[in-house]
């Protein structure tokens, strides 16, 4: 409600709540910076776990950023904002999403300090998008070239982004592991980069066994069983008819009544069914196929006249399943049995069932087109596999990041300080209140060294100045050796290498999200319809008592004093 001439004029709705200016921005900064310390232990080889336990009791073990902020049911707006940052940290790039938000964080409790001595957010967020920009600038300098045939800067990317998980006992085997698929699935695109897509690599998961069985399968793997036990379990030079229609006799639509009058119509009846799955299975057997994967079901005197013929058959298995077969084994998917031909089966070079633990699953290996890559993760319990299979999301998605960027850094807070410190020498040329921000900018990168460290229970600050010393040489990948416990090191020639990409695009969204955050001065939240009253949702940074509703509030909110 706010005054006009002395009549009051509504503008929203009785309940809308609302905050501005100086309430508005602490509040947003509170909340996001609450975000960024939830995930600050994490950071790192050192880092520790959580243990999150959802509305139902499901417990998730993990380590990884994005999947922490996920599971975590936040409601404050601006803490929201940090979360997509984690988000779109893990969509573009995969990694680096602990750091993204943790940089968000220390930005945002920086640009505080600026506001509080009156500098208008406005000049802040120039100031650092000017700095982000060079960031990203020097960053591609210092990189070092990779690519494709840089194999052991892949592996070692590889390497680097499992040594952060709880999976790291294992980084080797899984690092060679997502190399070589995303060595598999890479193409060469028309403008002669490479690409490579991680939709192309299956996931399969089975409890059991250990993290080091985790292996990968060069073809596809169906989580069925040969239809028939007498059917051969394994076939090399396989044949493969990819069917999309039911080897069974059709049944009517509607309700048909038979008139049997002897027991001689039986017989004929039963003959003339067993003569028509008979031609059925002499068309598949004619065509040379000797595997037959089926999407519907396989009658029981079919499957014996199958099994007869030395063919093995797999039923009821997914159309998704059937078209990646179609794919990898370069065969036609059809539809009627008279249409088969035996050029257009498709081939691989073994099928093959083999048992999991209690389950039988079909492989179906050294396809045509090599590629379509499983891995198969294994691990003692589903709470392991899971992290597991979250830690090979990250590092296919760092491979592929080197493989088509081109580009690696080294880690350990290597590349934070260097452009820290390129970044300081930057703000001088600036003069004015955005060398102010430029500087708090590069002040907030520090804070990656400064967690890597204290995670691992080393002095912060001391581990900052030996590290900056080393830098100020011009050693631009030194760093801290968590494995090791090597305060200075020069992390690119231990193999410690992260993606550019990665760091880049740390950079970008934690400095589109805190320039966002930092422009807001007017939170307005509508009366919710349901649940519990006061309007503003409940968590980090509420609303504080005495906001609630817009009734003559107008003339009490704090003016905007930049
Ligand atoms: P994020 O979610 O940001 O990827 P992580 O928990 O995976 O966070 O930690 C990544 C950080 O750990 C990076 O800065 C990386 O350089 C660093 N790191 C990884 N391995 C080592 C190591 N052996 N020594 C020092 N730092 C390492
Ligand atoms: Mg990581």
């Amino acid at each position: 409600m706010a005054q006009l001439g002395g009549t009051p004029v509504f503008i929203m709705k009785e309940g809308t709540e609302r905050q501005r200016g100086r309430d508005a921005m602490s509040n947003n900064i509170a909340a996001a910076i609450v975000i960024a310390e939830a995930v600050r232990t994490s950071l790192g080889p050192r880092g520790m776990d959580k243990m999150l336990v959802d509305q139902f009791g499901d417990v998730v073990i993990t380590n990884d950023g994005a999947t922490i902020l996920k599971e975590i049911d936040v409601q404050h707006p601006a803490a929201k904002m940090m979360v997509e940052v984690a988000k779109t940290q893990d969509s573009e790039v995969g990694d680096g999403t602990t750091t993204s938000v943790i940089l968000a964080g220390e930005l945002l409790k920086r640009a505080k300090k600026l506001i509080e001595q009156k500098i208008h957010p406005t000049v802040i967020t120039e100031g650092f998008r000017k700095a982000a920009e060079k960031a990203v600038e020097i960053l591609d300098n210092i990189s070092i070239k990779s690519g494709i045939d840089d194999k052991e800067g892949l592996k070692n990317a590889a390497m680097t982004c499992m040594s952060s998980k709880i999976v790291s006992e294992s980084k080797e085997k899984l690092a060679q592991i997502c190399m070589d698929a995303i060595l598999a699935v890479a193409e060469k695109s028309e403008n002669g980069k490479w690409v490579a897509d991680i939709e192309k690599v299956q996931i399969q998961k089975k409890e059991g066994d250990s993290i080091d069985d985790t292996s990968l399968i060069k073809g596809i793997i169906l989580d069925k069983e040969v239809v028939s036990p007498g059917m051969p379990k394994s076939i090399r030079d396989a044949k493969i008819l990819l069917l999309q229609s039911a080897i069974e006799i059709e049944k009517t639509e509607f309700d048909t009544k038979l008139q049997i009058t002897s027991p001689d119509q039986i017989q004929q009846f039963l003959d003339e069914e067993e003569h028509m799955l008979r031609t059925m299975t002499e068309k598949i057997a004619n065509s040379g196929a000797n595997v037959v994967i089926c999407q519907k079901g396989i009658d029981d005197m079919a499957q014996h006249f199958l099994t007869k013929a030395g063919i093995t058959a797999v039923r009821r298995v997914k159309k998704s399943d059937i078209e990646k077969l179609a794919k990898a084994t370069g065969g036609a998917i059809f539809t009627n049995l008279d249409d088969i031909t035996s050029d257009k089966l498709g081939w691989a070079g073994l099928v093959e069932e083999r048992k999991i633990m209690n389950d039988s699953w079909i492989f179906i290996e050294e396809c045509k087109d090599p590629k379509s890559v499983v891995i198969l993760i294994r691990g003692g319990t589903e709470l392991i596999i899971d992290e597991v299979e979250r830690a090979i999301h990250d590092s296919l998605c760092v491979v592929r990041d080197v493989v088509e960027d081109q580009k690696l850094v080294g880690g350990g807070g290597a590349p934070e300080i260097e452009v820290a410190i390129q970044l300081r020498k930057y703000a001088s040329t600036l003069g004015g209140r955005e060398q102010l921000a430029v500087e708090i900018f590069a002040d907030s990168l520090d804070i990656i060294p400064k967690t890597l460290a204290e995670n691992a229970g080393l002095d912060q600050i001391d581990t900052l100045m030996k590290l900056r010393a080393a830098h100020q040489k011009g050693n631009k990948f030194a760093g801290t050796d968590l494995d090791t416990g090597d305060v200075v090191i020069d992390m690119a020639k231990i193999g410690v290498v992260e993606p550019t990409v990665v760091k880049v695009q740390a950079i970008k969204s934690s400095t589109e999200a805190t320039s966002m955050i930092l422009r807001i001065d007017d939170v307005i939240a509508s009366a919710r319809s349901a649940g519990p009253p006061g309007g503003m949702p409940p968590g980090m940074g509420g609303m504080p008592p005495g906001m609630g509703g817009m009734g003559g509030g107008m003339g009490g909110m704090p003016p905007m004093d930049y």
